[in-house]
């Protein structure tokens, strides 16, 4: 990525890691630190993810756990549950009023996160009508969100057989999200695990009696819920 990151992108990246959906696993393996994940996922060096949440810290932020690791403060968790809803109602109105196709919005959201003050959010998010959710199906609201996860799972945890439906797509890896669209994976497509292959690389799948092969990391950020 040319720009460097914002603020407000670490604490939505942290804020990603602080409520998992399942486990994020990283490619590089071991134990990773949050500062490791966090450029991991930003597509920036460790060390100037390190430098990022050192002046989170300084900010009062972010601070150290009991483990040394880096967690978000009630400050720090109340400012990156604002951003992420911001992001969503932004990126429901580039679709549905500027016609930015989804996999687009992601991209553009972040763009645009600092140029809307609270109250033109607000105003946006009535003329949407309070969408439920952002075209990659995470909820507006934070708190039906936290209280969702536990109802969903990546498509990596799913055993051979299972039947499930896509509720929401992991969306900061631009793409990987284009990836998704292009190949008819979007929430509310349902879907069956037919089989992983030997290493866990690949997980084929049927949707609609077509078969696809899922590599591990698309299926790591595919959140599905189990059918019933
Ligand atoms: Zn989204």
């Amino acid at each position: 990525m040319a720009h460097g990151h914002s603020t407000d992108e670490y604490l939505e990246t942290i804020y990603f890691l602080a409520f998992p959906i399942g486990e994020y696993k990283p490619t590089g393996g071991g134990n990773p630190t949050l500062s490791s994940r966090v450029a991991e996922m930003l597509g920036v060096s460790r060390a100037s993810a390190g430098e990022m949440l050192k002046r989170l810290e300084a900010d009062g932020l972010v601070e150290r756990g009991e483990h040394k690791e880096a967690i978000l403060t009630p400050s720090g968790r109340l400012r990156a549950e604002h951003v992420v809803r911001k992001h969503r109602i932004i990126e429901c109105w580039l679709t549905g009023f500027l016609g930015y196709t989804a996999g687009e919005a992601h991209i553009h959201a972040d763009d645009l996160g600092d140029s809307f003050t609270d109250d033109m959010i607000e105003r946006m998010n009535e003329k949407l009508g309070r969408p439920e959710r952002c075209p990659h199906g995470w909820p507006v609201e934070t708190e039906f969100e936290q209280a969702e996860n536990h109802e969903l799972a990546p498509l990596t945890e799913l055993a051979p057989g299972e039947r499930a439906s896509i509720v929401r797509l992991a969306e900061h890896d631009g793409d990987l999200l284009h990836w998704f669209y292009d190949n008819g994976l979007a929430p509310g497509v349902e879907l069956e695990l037919r089989a992983v292959s030997p290493g866990r690389r690949e997980f084929t799948v049927t949707r609609g009696g077509t078969e696809q092969v899922v590599g591990a990391k698309a299926a790591a950020g595919l959140y599905v819920r189990r059918a019933a």
